[in-house]
């Protein structure tokens, strides 16, 4: 374990008053707070190194290159990826998913292919696939889950068929907190010849992830939610499937020649990333894995899962409290209601505690539509979060619950 209060030091926001009451950050799912590291290490670089990357020969360009592609290496670590040819840098995992969707779909779907995404999915892993049918004529068809927001394995093997073109699902649930069985996923896709994208926003934070373990082909994910700065992002690819892949945008850096006759493209990862990239981002990005690695990913598990399971417990204890999320492989995120209580009542007034909490339909609203509810009230935790934190969240739901 680790030394919290040591550790939140690191995040001078931690410090700040809200309302003149310490601040209970508690809205992690939606972005991080950043430690002194990265803020330090995007400071650093504008005020010392900035050039822009590889097409220069003078010195600064050479170093905000090596800075930029160290990055790579230390994102292809952390993931453990078998190459830096398979890490391509976005803004996040929206734009992941949606060069992902625009690329996979141009070559490999077409009319009366059908896409599988699961009922707990993102908007941001609906929406990109729901567009690409619509180009294609293709149809998205949707993995059910039971009433605690496990997914429905069984309905899951009779919905692959020869038709399915990709399958794409969530590592994490950001609403749930549901840990999806993303190895046998991809397993039973893999024997139908069936490609995997998971969505990694909210399981890289918290847990490690190792891409040849999982074995998926594809897997995106956000900087801001890992504690690095927003605009920078991931998308991991496995290289035979990214050899295969047209580019997504095109423009400089993507290319090897141009004439107006005809363009070849750059090798991998640089066919995907045209454009001058974030590069003070990408270094902050790897500043940021360095920064939870030196902590131990199974300390940070460890700390958030005794977190959620204490305030699962103590949250439980409320009159009234309904919970949705309640797999047994759960991660530190809790959507909940109380009685009658309309979530955004329940997040202004914790507010005015000093509490940040999300609320409102978290985009999913397929799976509120599922659950038959408008939104929830959302607290998600980070490796800075403590137990005293929690204490504050149920008194102020108490004190909430006795105004109504
Ligand atoms: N997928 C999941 C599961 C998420 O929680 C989020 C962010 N809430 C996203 C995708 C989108 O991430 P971003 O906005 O950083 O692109």
């Amino acid at each position: 374990m680790y030394d919290i209060e040591k550790v939140r030091e690191d995040f001078p926001i931690l410090a700040r008053q809200i309302y003149n009451r310490p601040l209970v950050y508690l809205d992690n799912g939606a972005t991080t707070q950043k430690p002194r590291c990265v803020v330090e290490a995007m400071v650093d670089e504008y005020y010392n190194v900035n050039a822009n990357v590889h097409r220069g020969v003078h010195f600064l360009s050479q170093q905000a290159t090596d800075l930029h592609e160290a990055s790579r290496e230390t994102v292809r670590a952390f993931l453990n990826a078998k190459s830096t040819s398979e890490i391509l840098f976005t803004r996040g995992t929206t734009e992941s998913i949606n060069l992902l969707a625009f690329s996979f779909g141009e070559t490999f779907v077409h009319e009366g292919d059908e896409i599988l995404v699961s009922t707990m999915e993102h908007h941001s892993n609906i929406v990109p696939w729901q567009m690409l049918c619509e180009r294609k004529g293709a149809k998205l068809r949707v993995i059910p889950m039971d009433d605690a927001g496990v997914l429905d394995m069984e309905a899951y093997k009779s919905l692959i068929n020869e038709k399915t073109r990709i399958v794409c699902c969530a590592h994490v649930s950001n609403v749930l907190g549901t840990v999806n069985p993303v190895k046998e996923i991809v397993k039973i896709a893999h024997d139908h010849d069936v490609p995997v994208l998971i969505d990694g926003a909210q399981s890289t934070p918290h847990f490690k992830v190792d891409m040849q373990d999982i074995d998926c082909d594809f897997f995106a994910f956000s900087g801001h939610k890992i504690y690095a700065p927003t605009g920078i992002g991931v998308l991991y690819g496995k290289e035979q499937w990214l050899e295969k892949l047209p580019p997504y945008q095109g423009g400089g850096e993507m290319i090897k020649n141009v004439s107006f006759e005809k363009t070849t493209y750059n090798e991998l990862p640089y066919k995907f990333e045209a454009g001058t990239p974030d590069y003070v981002a990408s270094h902050a990005l790897a500043q940021a894995l360095d920064y939870v690695s030196a902590l131990g990913m199974d300390n940070i598990y460890a700390h958030e899962q005794e977190l959620t399971r204490y305030a699962m417990e103590q949250m439980g204890q409320i009159e009234g409290m309904r919970f949705f999320g309640t797999a047994d492989h759960k991660d530190a995120v809790i959507s909940f209601l109380v009685g009658n209580i309309h979530h955004l009542d329940m997040g202004t007034l914790l507010d005015r505690l000093g509490i940040a909490v999300r609320t409102g339909h978290h985009c999913a609203e397929p799976l509120m539509r599922r659950l038959g509810i408008e939104g929830t009230v959302r607290a998600s935790f980070a490796l800075y979060n403590t137990k005293a934190e929690v204490d504050a969240l149920v008194a102020g739901i108490q004190r909430v619950a006795k105004m109504f």
